[in-house]
């Protein structure tokens, strides 16, 4: 079975700003910018800032790595000296010490996952270890888990054998299984976008944009003055390389962040199936509809990210009537025979319409 790092299906949220995009004008800018990017979690971050930043680019590259590699040492479900990595190798229900940012990750994440009846279930290491998109090399694994590994990597999954005890001085997680595995892959890039826009704000800039791959947050305006504008690529059926729809979303000081099967996923050479790397917790494998990509537009990046990966294992029709019931701002995009359909909550029309 061959993991396919990028899919030929190009949907994903884009950090941009008008200039360039489409459907935006495409004015010139008339105040300075600093631009830098770089590799992180696996994926790439990016920041633009609207004027100086105090020690200049240089300063600005050294202080957004120095945030995001302690986020590393901190989360990643790959480094096996992360702290949660070391949480999971912890094979014991005896409580164990962690950080204050990785219990705040994980009190989100079980709220999310409360939120969302377990559509998003952050101990689903186990599964994604065992389909292959996790730290264990997919080249020890067997092409596709039989029903029986399938229902014992069940068994160690669930939010209710995951607790956070928070104590005088310190904070613990807890785990009624000892081979509970936490994974927060789902909610790094949000949390990693949260972090450097709280160091924008420290450093005291007035008009920014950060992103951690499809997680985004913005502050102010944009070089022209406008309201910073992102970009959901929109596939066609007609497409040609290179011609992509690009649907302009105002973000309007909010963050938002795009769950999709279209980047991250594996081809059943048996069956010529699409193996996506969201896992559904109540069967224990990859969800299987034909919703391509959600895009949720909330407060945080960490809340937009979470529930961004709970709404694709609901499913576009499902995802919408919560999100309607809710006034949530969301954005569906669904392979309907060989077309690609759009579909948006009503709270997401404000962001659809840019000045
Ligand atoms: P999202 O939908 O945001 O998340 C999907 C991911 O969440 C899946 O890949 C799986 O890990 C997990 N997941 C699947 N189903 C569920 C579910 N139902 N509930 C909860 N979680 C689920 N990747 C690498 O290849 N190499 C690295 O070195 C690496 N380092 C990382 C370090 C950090 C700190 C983090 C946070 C992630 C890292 N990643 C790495 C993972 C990579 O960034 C993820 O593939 C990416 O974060 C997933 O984001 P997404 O937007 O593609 O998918």
């Amino acid at each position: 079975m061959k993991k396919i790092a990028l899919s030929l299906l190009t949907v994903s949220l884009l950090a941009g700003f008008c200039a360039g995009l489409a459907g935006c004008d495409i004015g010139t800018s008339s105040r300075s910018e600093i631009k830098i990017g770089g590799k992180t979690m696996g994926t790439f971050y990016n920041i633009t800032v609207i004027g100086d930043y105090p020690g200049g680019q240089d300063q600005l590259r050294h202080e957004a790595e120095e945030v995001l590699d302690s986020i590393n040492k901190e989360i990643s479900f790959f480094d096996r000296n992360s702290e949660l990595s070391r949480f999971n190798q912890h094979r014991s229900t005896e409580p164990f010490k962690v950080s204050q940012d990785v219990a705040d990750v994980v009190i989100a994440s079980i709220r999310a996952g409360q939120e969302l009846h377990g559509a998003v279930d952050v101990t689903v290491g186990p599964l994604v270890n065992l389909w292959g998109f996790g730290h264990v090399k997919p080249e020890t694994l067997p092409p596709v888990p039989d029903d029986n590994a399938i229902n014992a990597a069940r068994k160690r999954v669930g939010l209710d054998k995951l607790h956070v005890i928070v104590g005088y001085n310190s904070v613990k997680l807890k785990k009624d299984n000892p081979q509970l595995e936490v994974d927060l892959s789902t909610v790094g890039e949000g949390f990693g976008a949260d972090k450097l826009a709280e160091l924008m704000d420290r450093r005291g800039i007035q008009n920014y944009m950060v992103s951690v791959a499809g997680a985004i947050r913005t502050k102010g305006l944009n070089s022209r003055g406008k309201d910073w504008v992102v970009a959901i690529e929109h596939p066609t059926t007609e497409q040609a390389v290179g011609q992509r729809l690009e649907i302009p979303v105002c973000t309007r000081g909010q963050a938002i962040s795009t769950s999709g099967s279209y980047r991250n996923y594996k081809i059943d050479e048996k069956t010529g199936a699409r193996l996506s790397h969201i896992i559904d917790p109540a069967t224990g494998k990859p969800i299987t509809h034909h919703t391509v990509s959600i895009t949720v537009v909330g407060p945080t990046a960490l809340w937009t990210d979470a529930i961004d990966t709970g709404l694709m294992v609901m499913g576009s029709d499902e995802a919408l009537r919560y999100a309607n019931e809710r006034s949530m701002a969301i954005y569906t995009i669904v392979k309907e025979g060989n077309e690609f359909k759009s579909h948006y909550s009503k709270a997401m029309q404000q962001y659809l319409v840019c000045d």
